[in-house]
């Protein structure tokens, strides 16, 4: 355990695994990386994540938000940072001002970011176009109405046209309807003025969709290490390596008798008697009440959790002592403690327990 933190608890991550997952994609797709370290680089703590990838030589990040991309400015990042998300146009002066790279969905929120430009800026917003696609989630397919924002951003004194871009619904489950995807794209691409970043592949896409008209990806869940699905691990040849590993100590050891129960709500009774321990993690670092029955590693032994996972604490049947290690995520993909079954276990996927482990969670880094 780390003597920085006051807890027995904490995320380990190995960057350099980090590091080896980005030289793995960048040797397989040869295209500009776009470094994906939103949500807290998926729970792996997007400071300590870009500031490594950035002296590795990665210099374009993308985030979700204006505020995750102000905390890396003000961390110390000096890359190109994307917005992947829609900032309030009121915002923009702040994206100017910290020199972030923003999306724009419509021509009408082009308007509005440009009438909220305040004239003490002089310096210029680099602007990424979002095509929508299947996700109809942001941006716009209308070939006439791009075509404008171009022309007011390259009318604008303010604004850099930048970036095209659009999203894959579909590359991690079916790689022949992303080519569908990849080539409306394409049509919208080839009837556009272009500018320097042309990217639509996430992790799945570049493992698994070829194209020649990009040149850019934007990767997150596989420099973390995770396959974005179990189609796409069968679908290619590229080795990825988790990182993270989720560790704590027993705080408390009980006899239990037969009879007795544990946790809230009296969920669980003790059909014999048993010995009980309690670990300092709950829900409010990311091991959810739903994982109430899932088994944890103690000294080599799977120990189950029992009665209901709490706020800070879980209850495990154990009759291991005060201090010894818990395991209850590790990096190992085919470990009985993966983040696979951690995931599958409450009917979720990697990036959503990553994300979920919370900031008061100590992130320890080798
Ligand atoms: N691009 C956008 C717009 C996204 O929303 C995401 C993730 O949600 C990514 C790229 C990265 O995707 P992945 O983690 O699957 O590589």
């Amino acid at each position: 355990m780390s003597d920085r933190f006051y807890r027995d608890a904490q995320v380990n991550i190995d960057l350099d695994k980090i590091g080896q997952n980005y030289d793995a994609i960048k040797a397989e797709v040869n295209k500009k990386i776009i470094a994906v370290v939103k949500s807290n680089a998926y729970g792996h703590g997007s400071r300590a994540v870009a500031r490594y990838l950035e002296e590795k030589g990665v210099d374009f990040f993308a985030v979700g938000t204006l505020d995750e991309a102000i905390e890396l400015r003000m961390h110390g990042i000096k890359s190109k940072i994307l917005v992947l998300g829609i900032i309030n146009p009121k915002d923009i002066n702040k994206a100017i001002q910290h020199r972030v790279a923003i999306t724009a969905p419509s021509k009408e929120w082009l308007v509005g970011s440009l009438d909220s430009i305040s004239e003490e800026y002089d310096k210029e917003v680099w602007i990424h176009i979002k095509v929508n696609g299947h996700m109809n989630r942001y941006g716009t397919k209308d070939i006439a109405e791009i075509k404008e924002m171009i022309e007011l951003i390259h009318n604008s004194k303010y604004f850099v046209y930048e970036g095209l871009f659009s999203h894959f619904a579909m590359a991690s489950v079916d790689k022949d309807h992303a080519v569908i995807e990849r080539e409306e794209f394409k049509k919208i691409v080839d009837s556009v003025d272009t500018p320097e970043y042309i990217h639509i592949s996430n992790t799945a896409g570049a493992l698994l969709v070829e194209d020649e008209f990009t040149n850019a990806v934007r990767v997150g869940i596989g420099l973390y290490g995770y396959y974005p699905s179990e189609y796409t691990k069968k679908h290619t040849d590229v080795i990825l390596q988790p990182a993270l590993d989720l560790i704590c100590q027993v705080a408390d050891t009980h006899e239990v008798k037969k009879g007795e129960t544990v946790g809230y709500d009296e969920s669980f009774i003790a059909e014999t008697d048993m010995s009980v321990v309690t670990i300092p993690i709950g829900y409010g670092d990311g091991l959810l009440r739903k994982h109430s029955g899932y088994h944890v590693e103690i000294n080599g032994e799977q120990c189950q959790i029992v009665g209901r996972v709490c706020m800070d604490a879980t209850m495990i049947s154990s009759n291991a002592k005060r201090g010894d290690v818990v395991k209850i995520i590790v990096s190992d993909p085919n470990s009985r403690q993966s983040l696979e079954n951690f995931s599958n276990y409450v009917d979720t996927i990697s990036y959503e327990s990553t994300c979920l482990l919370s900031r008061r969670l100590p992130r320890v880094y080798d």
